[in-house]
C-alpha cells in the first residue's frame, strides 16, 4: 500500500459507497480497496431495502440490479395482521455487488483488491494516515476500533424457491415471546428469503419459526418445506446511535462505516442503506489524504439516523412491539385495525 493514501477494508456497501461518493467529489486522492472474497459474493442478508433508494442506484448510477417490488408490508402475529401500503424493493446482494464493482472499475476510479483479507495486526506497518474500516460485523471491526459489539442478536434464514409467485407482499410475524420476528421476503428471480430473529440466546428458533410455516400456510395458503437447513448469521440489532467511530492507533485513524459501526436499523436489522449513506457521509468529512473532520462525520451520521431512519414511526413501533409484550398485547389484542393502521400510517 502507498503511504499517504486511503485505505478502505471491506468491499461491499459501506466500502463502496466510501469510494464511489470519494471518487464524486473528485479532490485527488489515493484511494484503495481491501476485499477479503475472491469477488462478489451472497452476504446473507434479505437484501430488502425502500425504493427511493433502489431508484437511485438505477438512476443514478445505471445500475442494473434485478429489483423484486413488494407492494404492501405485512405486520402480523398469531393474534391479528395489518396491511400497510409501505412498498419495498428486494434484490441479490451478489448482483449488487458485483455492479458497484463494475461501476467502480468501468469508470476506472479506485483500484479493488480482491482475495485480500487484511489482518489488523499482521497488516498493521501497511496501513495508511487514513483507513475505513468497512469489515461488516467481525473480527476486524473489532480489533479496529477496539469495539465490543452490544446485544447480538441471532438469526436464521434461508433463500429458497419462492412457492407464491404472485404474492407480492413483505411479511414481518411478531413473536415477543422470543423478541423477535420471522419473516418473508419476496426476492427476485422467483425466490424467497425467509427465517426468524431475536433477540435472546439459547431460543429454540427452530420450533418458533415451524410455528411461523403452519400460520403462513393457513393464512395464506403458502406452503414452505420445514427442513430448510436454516443458516445462522448474528447480527448487533437494537443501536439508537453509533458507539465508537473511530480510534487512532499509532498516529493512523481507523473510521467505520456501515455494520462495522453498528449501523443496522433497530426494528428491522435493515442495514443495507445505513452503511451506503455512512459511506457517503464519511466521504464528505474527509478533506485530504491525510485529514479527516471527525466531529463533522460524527455530527452528520448522527443527524441522518433522527432525520431518516430513526425517527419513522413503522419502524419504532415494530421495535417496540417485539422487545415488549405488554405494548405488544396492546397493539395485536386491544386496538382495532382501523386504529393501528392510523398509527402506523407515516414512514
Ligand atoms: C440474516 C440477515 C438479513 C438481513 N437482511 C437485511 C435486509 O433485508 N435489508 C437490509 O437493509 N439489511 C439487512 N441485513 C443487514 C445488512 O446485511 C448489513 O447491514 C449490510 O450488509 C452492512 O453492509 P457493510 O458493507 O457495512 O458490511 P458487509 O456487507 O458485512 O460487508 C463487509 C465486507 O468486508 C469484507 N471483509 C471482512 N473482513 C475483511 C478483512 N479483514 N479484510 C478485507 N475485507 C474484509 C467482507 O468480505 C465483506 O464483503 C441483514 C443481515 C442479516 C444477517
Amino acid at each position: 500500500m502507498e503511504n499517504n493514501s486511503i485505505t478502505i477494508i471491506g468491499g461491499n456497501i459501506a466500502g463502496l459507497s466510501t469510494a464511489i461518493n470519494l471518487a464524486e467529489r473528485e479532490i485527488p486522492l489515493n484511494c484503495q480497496i481491501y476485499e477479503a472474497m475472491s469477488g462478489p459474493w451472497d452476504k446473507p442478508c434479505g437484501g430488502g431495502f425502500g425504493i427511493g433508494w433502489g431508484d437511485m442506484l438505477k438512476t443514478k448510477y445505471n445500475l442494473k440490479i434485478p429489483l423484486k417490488f413488494s407492494k404492501t408490508l405485512i405486520l402480523a402475529s398469531k393474534f391479528n395482521r395489518i396491511e400497510l401500503p409501505v412498498p419495498l424493493y428486494t434484490t441479490s446482494r451478489k448482483i449488487l455487488q458485483r455492479e458497484l464493482f463494475n461501476y467502480i472499475t468501468d469508470k476506472d476510479l479506485i483500484k479493488i483488491h480482491l482475495n485480500s483479507r487484511l489482518n489488523f495486526k499482521k497488516n498493521f506497518q501497511k496501513f495508511t494516515d487514513i483507513n475505513v474500516v468497512a469489515t461488516g460485523i467481525n473480527g476486524f471491526s473489532r480489533q479496529a476500533l477496539n469495539k465490543r459489539f452490544r446485544e447480538l442478536g441471532t438469526f436464521k434464514y434461508k433463500i429458497v424457491e419462492n412457492p407464491a409467485e404472485s404474492f407480492t407482499s413483505t411479511i414481518f410475524y411478531m413473536i415477543p415471546e422470543i423478541k423477535g420476528y420471522a419473516w418473508f421476503f419476496p426476492s427476485p428471480n422467483g425466490k424467497i428469503d425467509i427465517g426468524i430473529g431475536s433477540l435472546l440466546n439459547s431460543i429454540d428458533l427452530d420450533k418458533e419459526f415451524h410455528k411461523f410455516l403452519i400460520w403462513l400456510k393457513k393464512v395464506y395458503g403458502i406452503i414452505i418445506k420445514r427442513d430448510l437447513n436454516l443458516i445462522t448469521w448474528g447480527i448487533p440489532i437494537p443501536i439508537s446511535k453509533p458507539g465508537k467511530i473511530f480510534r487512532i492507533v499509532n498516529k493512523k485513524m481507523f473510521v467505520g462505516v456501515g455494520d462495522a459501526i453498528e449501523l443496522a436499523d433497530p426494528a428491522t436489522a435493515a442495514g443495507i442503506e445505513p452503511a451506503w449513506y455512512s459511506g457517503e457521509i464519511l466521504s464528505s468529512a474527509i478533506q485530504s489524504q491525510s485529514k479527516i473532520d471527525i466531529k463533522k462525520y460524527h455530527s452528520d451520521l448522527l443527524k441522518f439516523l433522527v432525520e431518516n431512519n430513526y425517527s419513522s414511526n413503522v419502524q419504532q413501533i415494530i421495535a417496540s412491539i417485539t422487545r415488549n409484550p405488554q405494548i405488544f398485547h396492546l397493539i395485536f389484542t386491544l386496538l382495532p385495525n382501523y386504529f393501528i393502521k392510523h398509527l402506523l400510517k407515516t414512514q
